[in-house]
């Protein structure tokens, strides 16, 4: 059996500052609907990445609002993780490389997950590419039961086809399938109903809850950070989307007008991302051992409670992906009224109101201009991330995104 992820309870009634009374009851009113249905999620990593960060909140609250749900996690291999994240860059548009080999080592995982999957839910929601294939798998053993849905992340608006005509065969088959975005769905995907569902953060999370400023104090402190020079910020996997070389690039063009500044770079080492070891070194050697910018990860103890320190604390926060499903971490800086100057791509669009909370850039000088706008100008900068707080509020908290989906389920 696939080890079940435990979850921290969470109460829907303590919401209610932060999503407003409204949401509660919507989200309440549509749990109502579905009382008495059993949901299992199932992905591939319990640490690390943004849907892990989705499921401890949304399986709580599920928990509370009366609807018994679980997680299981998929068991994958080096050598699984290493095709899907090939299948995630290929899914994403790169031109990979896509064997029979390939293949074959993504279907014998997915057949023997799929029979070590918990049994008797009534609606098993999967999760990524990682997961696309346990319901074929399944279905190969005759042992298909209940209501499958396809959690898709990622931005598929332009793909590489071999890979996505691979998924495609693996995705057509389910019931429901969520997408962030209109745009990310490739043309042709028949077989599934579609809904359009962002993700969203958790406002009482450890990663978004209040912190005092001493403890902010605390942390950077921790880590040799000057809390009295600017301070500009990347939470991310280190992974070439996220283009923490651009980051360090647009740093050093904005340095020479603003002397004092620091970058923070931090990512975590996600248990499905065998290109973050990779990624990271190559980080740190573009760095030069540069003083003033510092790569923390998990190995340094910079979990939830830094990162929240980290985004809140920061001058301005970056997110300069080249391709992005959603990035939690734009909402996640932004609900700190901290200012996010992020890639003009994919969900990134959704959070960033381009000269409203932040700005949209497509190249390092861009970023690095906007960069010294912003620190020269702090006064703009602070009601830019007011403005990003009422947007997240209005849109990427964590009621209205289980709202919508537990309406969805419903009308399936
Ligand atoms: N994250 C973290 N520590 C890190 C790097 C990332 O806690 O060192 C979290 C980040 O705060 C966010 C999630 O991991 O909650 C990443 O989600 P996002 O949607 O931004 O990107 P993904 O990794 O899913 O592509």
């Amino acid at each position: 059996m696939l080890p079940f992820v435990p979850v921290p309870p969470r109460r829907v009634d303590e919401y209610r500052e932060a999503c407003g009374n409204e949401a509660v009851e919507g989200v309440r009113e549509a749990a109502a609907a579905l009382a008495g249905t059993r949901i299992l999620h199932v992905n591939s990593t319990a640490f690390g990445g943004g849907v892990a960060e989705l499921l401890f909140t949304q399986v709580s609250l599920l928990e509370d609002l009366g609807i018994e749900t679980a997680w299981q996690v998929m068991q994958g291999s080096d050598d699984f993780f290493a095709v899907t994240k090939m299948a995630h860059n290929g899914l994403q548009g790169a031109e990979v490389p896509w064997t029979d080999t390939m293949v074959e080592t993504y279907l014998e995982r997915c057949r023997f997950n799929a029979l070590e999957l918990a049994e008797g839910y009534d609606v098993v929601i999967a999760h990524d590419p990682q997961a696309a294939g346990i319901l074929t798998a399944l279905e190969e053993a005759g042992k298909r039961k209940g209501t499958w849905v396809w959690r898709c992340h990622i931005d598929l608006s332009v793909t590489f086809l071999p890979v996505w005509e691979f998924f495609a065969r693996h995705v057509t088959p389910f019931d429901g399938a969520i997408f962030t975005m209109a745009e990310f769905v490739p043309p042709g995907l028949t077989g599934p109903t579609i809904s359009i569902i962002p993700p969203s953060i958790d406002p009482l999370s450890l990663k978004n809850g209040w912190l005092g400023h001493s403890t902010g104090y605390e942390v950077l402190t921790r880590y040799g950070v000057d809390r009295s020079r600017p301070i500009v910020t990347q939470v991310s996997r280190f992974d070439p989307w996220k283009d923490p070389i651009g980051v360090i690039e647009a740093y050093r063009l904005a340095k020479p007008q603003v002397p004092d500044l620091q970058l923070v770079l931090i990512g975590s080492m996600a248990h499905d991302d065998p290109e973050g070891w990779h990624y990271l070194e190559l980080t740190e050697s573009v760095r030069e051992g540069d003083p003033d910018i510092f790569l923390l990860t998990n190995l340094q103890e910079v979990g939830h409670l830094e990162v929240n320190a980290f985004q809140r604390a920061s001058t301005l926060v970056l997110q300069k992906s080249t391709r992005e499903g959603f990035g939690l971490t734009v909402s996640e800086a932004l609900w700190k009224e901290t200012t996010v100057i992020g890639g003009n791509v994919g969900g990134i669009r959704l959070q960033v109101q381009d000269a409203v909370s932040g700005y949209l850039v497509s190249s390092v000088e861009e970023c690095a201009e906007r960069m010294v706008l912003l620190l020269q100008e702090p006064h703009a900068s602070a009601q830019m991330g007011k403005a990003g707080k009422e947007h997240v509020r209005r849109n990427f908290l964590a009621l209205r995104e289980l709202e919508q989906q537990l309406t969805m389920l419903l009308s399936l």
